[in-house]
This record gives C-alpha cells, structure tokens and sequence, in this order.
C-alpha cells in the first residue's frame, strides 16, 4: 500500500532575555552546574514567583512574526508531573489559553511550491532542568540552571508531509525567531529543542494514522534523519499488518536508531489548573500593535534589499540573509570595504565553509567583520594573492590574530618585485628547456607549467598576474 506521512512539530525555544521567567536569577548559558538558581526556581516552598515582563513582550513578538491572532487575556496554568528535573512538581505553562493562536509559516514544498503551514498555538511556560547521565549509568546528576527559563512552545498543525518540508520548516523559524531577536536558536546549547509527531495513513485517506513522537533530536539533520527512519520503521509495521504502537522514542545518534523511552502521556495526565500565584497576562490593542510595528526586516525583506541595494543575485542574498548574523557579519563588513560582490563571495565561499567545519557559530568566529574587511583589502592592493589569503584567513580564525598582523609575522607579501621575479623567471627557463622549446614550437600549455614553477619556487608567494606577463616578455624577449 502507499502511504502518506504526517509530521506535526513542537519546538521549544529559550528566550533571549537577561534574567529566569518567574525569579531574578541570570539566564545564561553556564558551563559549571547549578550556579544560577535560587530558592525560587528550585522550587522551594512559600516563594512567590514574579512574572519577567521582557519574556511576555519576546513571546509576544514571537506570536506576531508567525502571523498568530493574539490573546490580549492570557493566563498561566500549573502542568503537574514528577520527575527530578521539575523539584516544584509542576510546570508553569500555558494550557487553557495560549498567547498566540492561528498563525502560520510559508515554506516551500518538496515540488518547490508555495505551502502554508500552520501554527496552531505559541505559549510560553518556564524550562525544567536537566538531568546529567553518568557514561556507566548508574548516576544520575541534576543541573537547575535551566530551571524556570522562559521558553516559548511553537506547535504546528499537523501539516507537514515529509522529513524534507520538517527540516525547512524549522530553517525558516530559526530564522524568524533569529531576527526578531526572539531567542539564538543555538541547538547545540538546548536554546531551540524539537519535538516530531509522526504518523503515517494510506494515500487518500483524510484520517490520521497512529502517531508516535519523537525526542532528542540535537540538530536539524538529525530531525531529518530520525525521521526518515520513523517513516520506514512505520511503513514496515503497516505493511505487516500490526498497528503502529502511540509512544514516544528517543533518538540514538550514535546507532542512528529510535529507542522506546515510554507510552505517550494524554494531556488529561497532567490536571492543569491556572496557577493561583500568578496575575493574568492582559495586553492592549496598543500594545500589541506597537510591538508588530516594531518587527524586524526578516530574511525575504532583507534579502531582496540586498539585490537591489548591493547587485547580488538572488541566490547570493538569499545564502546571505538565511541566518541574521551571517547578513549582519556581511553588512558589518561593508561598512569599511565598498565591494560587495567580493565580500558575499568571500564570506559565503571561504568564511562560511570554515565555520561549519569547525562548528563554530559566526558571531562567535574570531574573525570579525573588521577582519574580513581588512583581508579583502590587501587582496585588492595586491599585497597578498587570493591562494595566500585562504592561508590567512586559517591562521587567523585559528589564532585571533589580524590579516595584516599574520602577513606581517609569516611573510607572506606577495612578491611584486620585477627584478626578483626576473631573476626566478631566467632560472625556471634555465632549468626547463623542454618547456620553453614547446612553447616556442605553438604549445601554449608549456606557459603555464613555467608559471607554476615560478609560483612554486616562491611558495605561491609571487603575483601571478605578474608572473604570467613577465614570463611572457621573457619568452618572446
Ligand atoms: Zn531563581
């Protein structure tokens, strides 16, 4: 039988505000265990929480750029559960009344046509913490710094239909939530964590099939990936006849498998009530619409501003402008270098294949803007070649020393020197005469082979251009 597949998401995304949602602990990434806590969001008794209003204005930011309706009366309900991660044994969320409903994101399909999904709610609730597993499994640690951060809770419809469309959707709400200065979406530090629901039922049928959901998922990749593996472990459970079993799996990224973590909860399990400590959230008109006009340009209004202002194709603006910090490195680095067409080359090419080599986030590279700038330049003036430029740009990400410090250090001057040119030029000659009789017998490709010997014999360090032209005279001399 053929079968369609039906992805729903829930992605949890950490806002970008300074302090915890319900207490004034800092809410950093820290490397060292349960240092930003305190008696409040560990959850001991008798503390009364205190509502961080920067959180409320991100959510709401965040409901406004995926095109939600607003609640302008919201509230918090308590979703109660154990486990050792939650130590007041409930969860502050949003259960009854969301601050954002009916919104929707635009993506394309996997024919490339325009498809809107939808969002069926975005409601904040605060974080747990996080349990650390001993590598032989026989301890378990608990880290609250992650307790009680504000997050905001994306959820779509089920409206997705395929590994391919789940994995732009979420490129595209990374994006949104990167520009409205939302949340860093930093999936390697638990800032944007993802949830997949996923079923599958024949073609033509408009009933869902049985879902299971699926859990640590660390990068888009992986979402891709475990889904595709769900899609097949499901089509064979079908296909057999059995019925897919409703629960929710981990994914293994070590053995590219899911794992049975337990059955699914139903909502009903966690008798959320309103939170009796907490005011309602009530927003006005004003505010509201203050805050949509407020938005941020965003990657399609940025991109095609980059077309019309720098002349880039469109491929370009868009590669550009797929991520804020990559568009804001670009413009940070046009304004002290005038040519844009070299540096979207240089930073989508070069800087951005280093980057994701190395892992490292581009607000976070040594290599700053000023950097990129400064090592263009140098390309311009013909100090250095671009081949010697790559060489920089490694030592400089690597050491967080400036271009013109590591020219400086290593020598690396293009030579431009006539004379010492010459001089390499009459030895290469000298010492292939094969290569210069073949050129004068209409063999043009002998010319290059004279100019890469001189470019060798100077450790790539001679101009080419100059190479080239003076070889020629040489030769013809
Ligand atoms: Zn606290």
């Amino acid at each position: 039988m053929k079968y369609e597949t039906v992805i729903g998401l829930e992605v949890h995304v950490e806002l970008l505000t300074e302090s915890k949602f319900f207490c004034a602990c800092p809410n950093h990434f820290a490397a060292e265990p349960n240092v930003n806590t305190c008696p409040g969001c560990l959850g001991f008794p008798g503390i009364l929480p205190q509502l961080n209003k920067v959180a409320v204005q991100k959510a709401l930011t965040a409901a406004l750029a995926l095109n939600c309706e607003i609640a302008l009366f919201s509230y918090f309900d308590r979703k109660n559960y154990f486990y050792p991660d939650l130590s007041k044994g409930y969860q502050i969320s949003q259960f009854h009344v969301p601050i954002g409903s009916n919104g929707y994101l635009d993506l394309e399909d996997d024919q490339g046509l325009l498809k809107r999904v939808r969002i069926g709610r975005v409601h904040m609730e605060e974080d747990a913490g996080k349990l650390v597993h001993s590598p032989a499994g026989d301890t378990s640690l608990v880290d609250y710094n992650r307790a009680g951060v504000p997050l905001i809770e994306v959820v779509t419809e089920p409206d997705l239909r395929s590994p391919g469309e789940a994995k732009r959707y979420l490129e595209k709400l990374k994006s949104i939530l990167q520009y409205s200065s939302v949340s860093d979406c930093k999936m390697e530090e638990g800032s944007l964590r993802c949830d997949a629901n996923i079923s599958l039922r024949p073609v033509g049928s408009d009933t869902l099939g049985s879902k299971t959901e699926l859990k640590n998922m660390n990068s888009f990749k992986a979402v891709e990936k475990s889904l595709e593996h769900e899609i097949k472990r499901q089509r064979a459970i079908l296909n057999s006849g059995d019925e897919v079993v409703s629960q929710t799996l981990r994914w293994e990224e070590n053995s590219q498998e899911t794992i049975v973590m337990r059955g699914k909860l139903q909502a009903h399990d966690y008798r959320c009530f309103v939170d009796p400590e907490l005011a309602p959230i009530q927003l006005t008109i004003e505010e509201v619409e203050e805050a949509r006009q407020n938005l941020p340009e965003m990657a399609e209004a940025r991109a095609a501003r980059f077309v019309k202002d720098y002349k880039l194709p469109g491929y370009d603006a868009a590669v550009l402008t797929a991520s804020r910090s990559l568009a804001d490195y670009f413009e940070s680095c046009l304004a002290i270098y005038d040519n844009p067409k070299a540096a979207c080359n240089w930073i989508m090419g070069e800087f951005t294949a280093r980057l994701n080599s190395a892992g490292i986030e581009v607000d976070r590279c040594p290599f700053t803007p000023h950097f990129m700038a400064e090592l263009l330049k140098m390309i311009d003036d013909g100090l250095i070649s671009g081949k010697l430029a790559k060489e920089v740009l490694d030592q400089s990400i690597a050491s967080g020393k400036s271009p013109s410090q590591i020219v400086e250090k290593e020598n690396l001057t293009q030579i431009s020197d006539h004379g010492e040119l010459e001089k390499i030029i009459r030895q290469m000659i000298a010492e292939h005469p094969d290569s210069v009789e073949n050129y004068h017998g209409g063999k043009t490709k002998a010319l290059g082979f004279l100019v890469g010997q001189v470019m060798k014999e100077t450790k790539g360090k001679a101009n080419p251009q100059l190479v080239n032209e003076l070889l020629l005279k040489t030769l013809e001399g």
